[in-house]
C-alpha cells in the first residue's frame, strides 16, 4: 500500500510504499528533500511531521531525542508511513529546488587507475561503462557495492561534472574497512564495480558570495569538484579553502592545490597540521583547522561555507562559522559517517 507524502507549505507529494522510508521514496522520485548519510547518522534529514503517522521504531535515541520525537520530529531517512503524512518544511526550502532532482540510478564503472596517495588515503578513477555517462552537481557522492558482497559505501566525486564520463573518489583506508580494505589490497586497474547515485545536497549555492571551505581528511575529494567546477565557469568568487591534516605526511595534491590558486583569480588555501611530526619542516598553521579558521578570519558576515569531513570537525566549524555572523542558512555541510551495510 502506498501512502501521499505532502511537503508544506508547497503542496509538493508523493508517493511513499509501506516499506520504504519517506526519504527513499522522495529521492526515488527526484524529490530534493535535505540530507546527508541516508542511515540515521548525521541528522540532516530532521523534519517536522505536521500531521500523519510514521514509524520511528529505526531511529536510534542518539539520533533522535526522546523530546525530539515529543515534538513531531521525524529523520525522515527512517521513518516510515502508517498514514498520509503532511511534513512542514523549514523556511529555506524553495519550491523550484525541490523539484530539481535527478533520481539515483544504477551504474557499472571500470577502475582506470587506483593511486596510494598517502599512507592511508587512495585515489581511484573509475571509467563509466553502463551507462557511459550521468549528471551530477559537484559535492555530491554516489555509492559504491563493495564487491562480492550486498553491501553499499558513500563516497563523494572528486570530479567536476563535467567529467561526465567518469567517477573519481578520494578513499580513506580505515582498519577493517570492508571496502577501503579491498582497495588498498586487491583492486587492480580493469576491475569491474557497480555504483549508484548521485546522491546528496551537499552543493555551491548560485550566488556571487565569496566563499569559505572547510575539510579535513577525504573531505577534500567534493570540494575539489566544486573548485574544479568553479574554475570550468570563470568564476570570479573569492575562495578560503582551509585544509585540516595531522601531519605532513597526510598532505597530498599540493602541486594540484598550488595550480588552483593559479587557476582561480582569488583562491587561497591554507593547510593546518594538528600534530606535525618532530620531522616534519612546517611553516604553515598548526592547530585543530577550525581554531585557524576561528584565528584568521575577522567577520564571515554574507559569506558562504561549505564543510566536508568528520562529524566532530564539521559541528566545531559550523559553531566557529555561526560564531562570525555567517547564517546558518549559508553554510552546507557533508558528514562523513560510516556507512552501514
Ligand atoms: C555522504 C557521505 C560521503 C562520504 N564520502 C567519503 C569520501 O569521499 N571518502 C571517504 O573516504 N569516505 C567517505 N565517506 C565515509 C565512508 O562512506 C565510510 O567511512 C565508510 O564506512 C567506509 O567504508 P569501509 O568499507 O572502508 O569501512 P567500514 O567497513 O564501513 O568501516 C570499518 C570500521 O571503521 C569505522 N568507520 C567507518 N567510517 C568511519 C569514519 N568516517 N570515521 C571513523 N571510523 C569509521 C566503522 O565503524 C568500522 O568499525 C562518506 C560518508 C558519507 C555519509
Amino acid at each position: 500500500m502506498a501512502y501521499e507524502i505532502t511537503l508544506l507549505p508547497f503542496g509538493v507529494s508523493f508517493d511513499c510504499e509501506e516499506e520504504e522510508t519517506i526519504l527513499e521514496a522522495s529521492i526515488r522520485q527526484g524529490i530534493q528533500l535535505r540530507y546527508g548519510c541516508k542511515h540515521g547518522g548525521c541528522g540532516s534529514c530532521k523534519a517536522q511531521i505536521a500531521d500523519g503517522e510514521v514509524d520511528l521504531e529505526e531511529a536510534s535515541s542518539f539520533a533522535l531525542m526522546d523530546y525530539e520525537r515529543d515534538r513531531g520530529l521525524a529523520l525522515l531517512c527512517s521513518a516510515y508511513p502508517l498514514s498520509d503524512v503532511a511534513i512542514e518544511l523549514d523556511d529555506d526550502y524553495e519550491e523550484s529546488a525541490l523539484r530539481s532532482g535527478v533520481p539515483p540510478r544504477d551504474l557499472e564503472a571500470r577502475v582506470v587507475a587506483a593511486q596510494a596517495l598517502t599512507h592511508d588515503l587512495w585515489h581511484l578513477e573509475l571509467a563509466l561503462t553502463d551507462p557511459t555517462t550521468f549528471a551530477f552537481r559537484a559535492g555530491q557522492y554516489v555509492e559504491v557495492r563493495v564487491p562480492g558482497t550486498d553491501a553499499w559505501r558513500a563516497f563523494s566525486m572528486a570530479n567536476p561534472p563535467s567529467a561526465a564520463d567518469r567517477v573519481e573518489l578520494l578513499v580513506k583506508i580505515l582498519p577493517g574497512g570492508l571496502f577501503s580494505r579491498h582497495v588498498a589490497g586487491g583492486l587492480s586497474v580493469g576491475d569491474a564495480l557497480s555504483l549508484r547515485g548521485p546522491y546528496g545536497q551537499f552543493a555551491l549555492i548560485e550566488s556571487e558570495a565569496p566563499i569559505v571551505m572547510v575539510a579535513g581528511g577525504s573531505g577534500l575529494a567534493p570540494v575539489w569538484a566544486m573548485l574544479g567546477h568553479l574554475r570550468e565557469e570563470g568564476s570570479r568568487r573569492a575562495v578560503t579553502l582551509f585544509y585540516g591534516a595531522r601531519s605532513a605526511r597526510d598532505l597530498f595534491w599540493l602541486d594540484e592545490l598550488d595550480a588552483m590558486t593559479r587557476a582561480l583569480p582569488d583562491f587561497r588555501f591554507v593547510p593546518a597540521l594538528s600534530e606535525p611530526g618532530s620531522g616534519d619542516e612546517w611553516d604553515g598553521e598548526v592547530g585543530l583547522v577550525t581554531d585557524v579558521v576561528a584565528r584568521r578570519c575577522e567577520s564571515l558576515r554574507g559569506r558562504e561555507g561549505y564543510l566536508c569531513g568528520p562529524p566532530g570537525m564539521i559541528d566545531a566549524a559550523i559553531d566557529v562559522l555561526r560564531g562570525k555572523g555567517l547564517f546558518s542558512s549559508r553554510i552546507r555541510y557533508d558528514k562523513f559517517v560510516g556507512t552501514d551495510s
